[in-house]
């Protein structure tokens, strides 16, 4: 037998209990004639001991051979520890060993498998098994199963059903590009890896499979970044016979479900904010909820009072940072240089401040007076002690910057604890979005999201007031997960292919399996799918998905603890008819 128990499970209800275990050499501290040994498993680190002169010798000299990361079996008895350790399950007892075997050698690891390690971002990544075994690892990935099971679990209860869609198709228009497969047996004729099994759920609903759910791999050929992976997972989901609100009080049920089960937090009912409201309170589509700080527009109280600036904008616009009065000279200038930084790209900064005297002091006091500022605070209901800041220019971009001045904000104000959760849904999206590259309009979801009954007469004079049967699920600023309701009739369909700039010819090339099936009786239907990577690194509180995922890619989409993507072998290029031998 190699093991009686794991290393995380013995603690004082164990005494006298003999036992084996079986795992790896955390550390050994070797102190003359006792000898403490950590050992280390999946479930956690149990302490064996060791006394020279009274534990047998051939145990001693074992013990004495041992490496970081030996794997060994041990074989003695639980007693209690006299100096216990509180911090971890087992640290009331150790094992005082009767037998102890090498069942493998270790190099010496390249990093400290500790938690907090002394490996450079690269290494870890080239010895991933190795920092696998690092506890803040094992965590995550324990997380993330138990993020599966329950997200199945809530699936499976609401009649959802698992399908598994195929990996190697043809193009997915998710508006990134397709990493494709040359088919061997087809010549100079290639698969994609789905973008998202979207077209494949929208058949299931025309085959009457009314709830399917898959977690699913998805492939996107994008430039990386530190939440973004060239493969992710989702939790694809698609629904027949229901309108958006179905949809979204489905998908809110899983995600209390989920906080309720996985982190014991009872989420309140989901705010549903509209998409403009989103721009014009927060600037973003993604809003951080976690703390307040809305916008608040002040073109009627700041334009036509001599200042040229506010005078030439569209839009002045400014948020209320509470108690932050006193913030000094320094503070302020570093606002200004965060605002101005090339990537936020405003031009300047305005503030006031509303001193605990009632007078104000501002960066604009040459062109408005203490009236003039009052009028400002009552308007953004600042108090004595607030400080405003305050941008200005052209409005999308303006709101942008805004945006960005509000989370900078929210961080020095520590307002973005990530172990507060503040869920919402954003709905009515637009349906189109202009592409400035190629001049024309594009689908901001994708070609099968459908338009608002109402705004479908927009359609052909303003295409960019359409709004869409649309929602995004944003927790934190992060958009988790977005879908929509999608055209289930074949002309609409026809006509919104039209207007994103396809032929009738190059929509049936692309896209005629779907609109073929549309001619069969296909259901009203929406769905949505959620970033399972993401939604694992929010509930483990960090913003990196990449210590989610068991194996990921590094920044520049490669694996290099395997060194993928290489070259191939030139017979297997033949075989593919991608070159001809030389
Ligand atoms: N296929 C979409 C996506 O991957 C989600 C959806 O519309 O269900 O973003």
């Amino acid at each position: 037998m190699l093991r009686s128990h794991t290393c995380g499970e013995l603690n004082l209800k164990d005494i006298n209990r003999e036992v084996t275990l079986s795992g790896w050499i955390h550390k050994v501290r070797d102190k003359g004639g006792l000898i403490w040994i950590d050992l280390r498993d999946r479930y956690g680190i149990t302490q064996l001991l060791i006394e020279e002169g009274r534990s047998d010798a051939s145990v001693v000299e074992t013990a004495r051979k041992l490496g970081r990361e030996y794997v060994v079996k041990a074989k003695g008895t639980v007693v209690e520890r006299e100096s216990k350790n509180p911090n971890i399950p087992t640290g009331s007892i150790e094992i005082d060993l009767t037998d102890l075997q090498i069942l493998n050698s270790s190099k010496t690891p390249p990093f400290t498998i500790e938690d907090d390690t002394d490996g450079g971002e690269e290494l870890r990544m080239k010895f991933r098994y190795l920092d696998l075994r690092r506890q803040p690892l094992r965590k995550n990935l324990e997380l993330r199963n138990r993020l599966s099971i329950e997200t199945r679990k809530y699936l499976d209860d609401q009649k959802f059903f698992e399908i598994e869609t195929p990996y190697l198709i043809k193009s997915t228009p998710e508006g990134a590009r397709d990493f494709v497969v040359p088919s061997r047996m087809n010549e100079g004729q290639f698969y994609a890896l789905p973008q998202s099994p979207q077209t494949f759920k929208q058949l299931l609903m025309v085959a009457g499979y009314d709830r399917y759910y898959q977690l699913v791999k998805c492939f996107r050929d994008e430039d990386l970044r530190a939440d973004r992976q060239p493969e992710f997972t989702q939790i694809d989901c698609e629904m027949a016979f229901v309108e958006q609100d179905d949809i979204l009080n489905t998908f809110e049920g899983m995600v209390k479900y989920l906080f309720s089960t996985v982190k014991q937090i009872d989420i309140p009912e989901l705010p549903r904010v509209e998409y403009a409201d989103a721009m014009k309170y927060y600037g973003s589509d993604k809003p951080d909820i976690r703390f307040g700080m809305k916008f608040v527009e002040l073109n009627d109280v700041a334009q036509n009072k001599g200042f040229k600036v506010f005078d030439d904008a569209e839009l002045v616009v400014g948020i209320v940072a509470e108690n932050c009065a006193d913030y000094s000279r320094k503070q302020l200038d570093k606002l200004t240089d965060f605002v101005k930084k090339p990537q936020i790209g405003a031009k300047g900064l305005v503030y006031v401040k509303y001193n605990e005297d009632g007078s104000f002091k501002s960066s604009v006091d040459k062109f408005f007076n203490q009236e003039a500022l009052l009028s400002w605070a009552e308007k953004m209901n600042a108090g004595k002690g607030d400080l405003l800041l305050v941008l200005s220019g052209e409005k999308n971009k303006v709101r942008k910057q805004l945006n960005e001045l509000r989370l900078e904000m929210g961080e020095r104000l520590n307002l973005r604890d990530p172990e507060v959760f503040a869920p919402l849904w954003v709905v009515d999206f637009p349906l189109l979005e202009w592409d400035e590259e190629s001049e024309r309009y594009h689908a901001m979801h994708h070609p099968f999201t459908s338009p608002k009954h109402e705004d479908i007469n927009l359609l052909d004079k303003k295409p960019g007031e359409v709004r869409a049967n649309a929602y995004d699920l944003v927790i934190n600023g992060v958009e988790i997960g977005g879908g929509s309701i999608r055209i289930h009739d074949r002309e609409l369909q026809k006509l919104m292919f039209k207007h994103l700039g396809f032929s009738d010819e190059e929509a049936q090339e692309q896209f005629g399996f779907l609109l073929n099936a549309f001619e069969y009786g296909a259901p009203p239907h929406g769905g949505i799918a959620l970033g399972f990577d993401r939604l694992a690194a929010l509930f483990g509180g960090q913003d990196s998905i990449r210590d989610f995922i068991a194996f990921p890619k590094n920044n520049s989409g490669r694996d290099i603890m395997i060194d993928s993507p290489s070259v191939i072998a030139d017979d297997q290029l033949e075989e593919l008819k991608l070159k001809s031998v030389k």
